[in-house]
């Protein structure tokens, strides 16, 4: 894993400082997990390139993301869900997915055909799991249709692709980009890496004959809501426009606890997006060569994405509409008195005096 360079990062600045931050902040959670137990499991709908899946979700309770534990993103809090002592055996994740698939039983009439397995991490990092249980997996759920698994770009690596390739299944791997711009997530995400080792992860993935879907953050810390509308509206094109890079998922920073976002929420100095904001931008880049979805957690809620409180659910819905049918004129369908204070946090508000409302 790349490190900050001395040359760009001072120490006790930049990288340093976010992950000493972090590190403090991560370090007053108190709870432990059970690891023969996945974090969370769910049955949904997705849109692949082959049309609208029913979909099996597992997060994947494993020894938790290596960069979180130096520190890691300033938004993440999800390592804070991830057991003690840094690594989960064989046996233990086999149990998770035996969990999932018991899930899936009682709950839906037939199996999904799309699998998504997440890990709070990297489930190509072999610390996270490791080859043997890959391998298993792959077989596991060898009959589907598709399979998505998420990883760090580092991680990105043919032969491992190939224990689902090879099981005759769709495979893509889910990449935590976050912004195209590296400026943006250096600083404002804490997370080491550079777009140009997405686009290798991205050709590394596509000789494997596997495709890319990239995960974006909008509206980071110490953005305005003008700055993080634009930041994401050239990230989703600059990402389309990747070979193998086929579906672009765009999410709004959500408040999650023992987090640094958590601390500037807490201290006034951090509001998720606007729900306009992420219509706004889904509307704009309707016209991009990929999917474009996005789902907003904790939409409505002070912690999540939100507009005035009377039409989130509106603007919500919306938003998924979109996600299936990829149709811009759903947003034409929906108003309310609200946007005109959006239209001022967007003229107005500037990153030294934010938030301008809530
Ligand atoms: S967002 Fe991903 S890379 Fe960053 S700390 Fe969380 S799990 Fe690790
Ligand atoms: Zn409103």
């Amino acid at each position: 894993m790349s490190q900050p360079s001395p040359e760009v990062y001072e120490r006790g600045k930049g990288m340093d400082a976010h992950n000493e931050v972090m590190r403090e902040i991560r370090s007053r959670k108190d709870r432990t997990y059970d690891p023969h137990e996945p974090t969370r499991v769910w049955l949904d709908e997705d849109n692949t390139p082959d049309g609208v899946k029913r979909s099996l979700t597992i997060i994947l309770n494993t020894g938790g993301c290596r960069w979180a534990r130096a520190g890691g993103c300033t938004m993440c809090g999800y390592v804070a869900e991830s057991v003690e002592g840094g690594s989960v055996a064989h046996e233990a994740l086999m149990d998770q997915i035996q969990v999932c698939l018991d899930h899936e039983a009682e709950n839906a009439d037939e199996p999904a055909d799309l699998i998504k397995i997440y890990t709070s991490g990297s489930f190509l990092d072999e610390r996270e799991v490791g080859a043997e249980t890959r391998r298993a997996i792959g077989e596991t759920f060898g009959d589907r249709e598709r399979i998505v698994v998420e990883s760090l770009p580092d991680f990105v690596a043919a032969e491992k692709l190939d224990d689902f390739t090879s099981q005759g299944l769709e495979t893509d791997v889910a990449i935590g980009l976050e912004t195209a711009t590296d400026r943006v997530r250096h600083d404002c995400v804490n997370k080491y890496f550079d777009f140009a080792d997405f686009e290798d992860a991205c050709a590394e993935a596509g000789d494997a004959g596997a495709g890319v879907k990239a995960y974006l953050l909008m509206k980071p810390p110490f953005l305005s809501e003008s700055e993080a509308v634009a930041d994401m509206k050239s990230s989703i094109r600059r990402c389309a426009a990747v070979d193998h890079c086929h579906t672009v998922s765009m999410n709004p920073t959500n408040v999650q606890r023992y987090t640094m976002v958590d601390e500037l929420y807490f201290n006034g100095g951090y509001r998720p997006p606007w729900l306009w904001s992420v219509a706004d931008v889904l509307e704009s880049t309707a016209d991009v060569d990929a999917i474009v979805v996005s789902d907003p957690v904790g939409h409505g809620s002070d912690r999540g994405a939100h507009n005035c409180g009377d039409c989130d659910d509106l603007v919500q819905k919306a938003i998924k509409d979109f996600d299936l049918r990829q149709d811009p004129t759903v947003f034409s369908q929906v108003s309310c008195d609200c946007e005109g204070t959006w239209d001022v946090v967007m003229a107005e508000e500037t990153s030294y005096s934010m938030p301008l409302a809530r």
